[in-house]
């Protein structure tokens, strides 16, 4: 199977979950007791606590579907980059997500910009982009939080004009813990007192040197305002993701993560799902965290309605019995039956760890007021 929780894990190590959690911490991943992660982060975590771990072929956990096994990953084939924007408040996040998509999306389609799904793709020759539209740090860091990497390519924008700020060290700090490749977008560069000098210079002292400079961080000048250099980024993208071979195997279940979820009053739940591995289709069973469901239907990032996702696309699904959460990792399972009976099975694992828990927190209590 795929995943296991931090508990389980720990279990299976033979360690306590204390150090077990201060490891995932140290390979990046904030995660606690209750949480699933998933075989690679389990073997980055495993390596710093100098355990080696093989991957088996099934599973005891009762939670995993054993139709996941990675061994199924047989026809590799590239996939589209999936791209996060990260940096300080201000620093034109939004701006450059919004110029990206504006210079994108063809006229016919526009009737579809306004739709916001929380995920979007665009195309540059030919070749497919997808940004995850999330504000800020916190849908990246929760999703990290829960074990899910769902992000190939970070772009950190940086504004001409301010330099480096608390939250581009915290991105960058991020991005080397999750060892994301970084693009930099200097922004802003149309206002008066923009250095781009400056900026390459600070990222010297984090260890970014910028190409031109003798290293090898691709640095991009751009204004989302004016929307200068929104090509040149888009094709660095391109040239990044080249670099990184980014493959998945279309022709196997889907396996993903949820990007937004929210309860709608006339359609239900509605989630934002990323297809990472295989294909989703409509009629497919899926499995979400502690919730199920059979999809109903499923729709792009313009609205429109379609029959079938592969790797790397966002796609708002109709179906689920409740509202997943952010982060959630989504399997395709056999059948409805299935999904639900796991859902339900991952429902009072969830539960019996929480009182386990609890009970220990009050125990210590206990011991602590005798
Ligand atoms: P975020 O907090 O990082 O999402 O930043 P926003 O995209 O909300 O931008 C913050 C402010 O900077 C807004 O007033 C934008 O209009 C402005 N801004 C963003 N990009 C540019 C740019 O390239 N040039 C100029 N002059 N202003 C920009
Ligand atoms: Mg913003």
């Amino acid at each position: 199977g795929e995943f296991i929780t931090v508990k389980e894990f720990a279990e299976k190590l033979n360690k306590p979950v204390a150090e077990v959690i201060k490891a995932l911490i140290f390979t990046g991943i904030m995660a606690g007791i209750n949480q699933e992660i998933d075989y690679e982060t389990a073997e980055k975590a495993a390596k710093s606590l100098e355990v080696e771990v093989v991957k088996a072929k099934d599973d005891s956990s009762g939670i995993s579907d054993d139709d996941q096994d990675d061994a199924l990953d047989v026809n590799m084939e590239k996939r589209p980059p999936i791209v996060t924007v990260m940096g300080h408040v201000d620093h034109g996040k939004t701006s450059l997500l919004d110029a990206i998509r504006k210079a994108k999306v063809t006229e016919s389609e526009a009737g579809g910009i306004t739709q916001h799904i929380g995920a979007y793709t665009v195309t540059l020759n030919g070749e497919k982009i997808t940004f995850l539209d999330t504000p800020g740090h916190e849908a990246f860091t929760a999703m990290r939080a829960r074990g899910a990497q769902a992000t190939d390519i970070v772009i950190l924008v940086v504004a001409a004009d301010d330099g480096i700020m608390p939250q581009t060290v915290e991105a960058i700090n991020h991005c080397k813990a999750a060892q994301v490749p970084i693009i930099v977008a200097i922004n802003k560069i149309d206002v008066e007192g923009a250095n781009v000098d400056r900026v390459k210079q600070e990222l010297t002292e984090y260890g970014l040197v910028a190409e031109e400079w003798g290293g090898d961080t691709i640095c991009v000048p751009v204004s989302a305002k004016q929307r200068i250099g929104i090509d040149d980024l888009l094709e660095m993208v391109l040239l990044t993701a080249e670099v990184e071979e980014l493959k998945a195997d279309p022709n196997r279940k889907a396996a993903g993560t949820v990007v937004e979820s929210e309860l709608d009053k006339g359609r239900g739940p509605v989630a934002t799902l990323l297809v990472q591995k295989g294909t989703l289709n409509v009629g497919d069973s899926i499995l979400v965290g502690t919730t199920y469901g059979r999809i109903r239907a499923m729709f792009d990032d313009k609205g429109k309605k379609i029959n079938s996702a592969g790797p790397s696309i966002p796609v708002e699904i109709l179906g689920l019995s409740e509202v997943p959460q952010a982060g959630d990792k989504f399997n395709e399972v056999k059948d409805e039956k299935t999904a639900r009976g796991m859902a339900e099975a991952r429902k009072i694992k969830e539960k019996s760890l929480q009182q386990s828990t609890m009970r220990v927190s009050l125990e210590d209590l206990y011991s602590q007021v005798k």
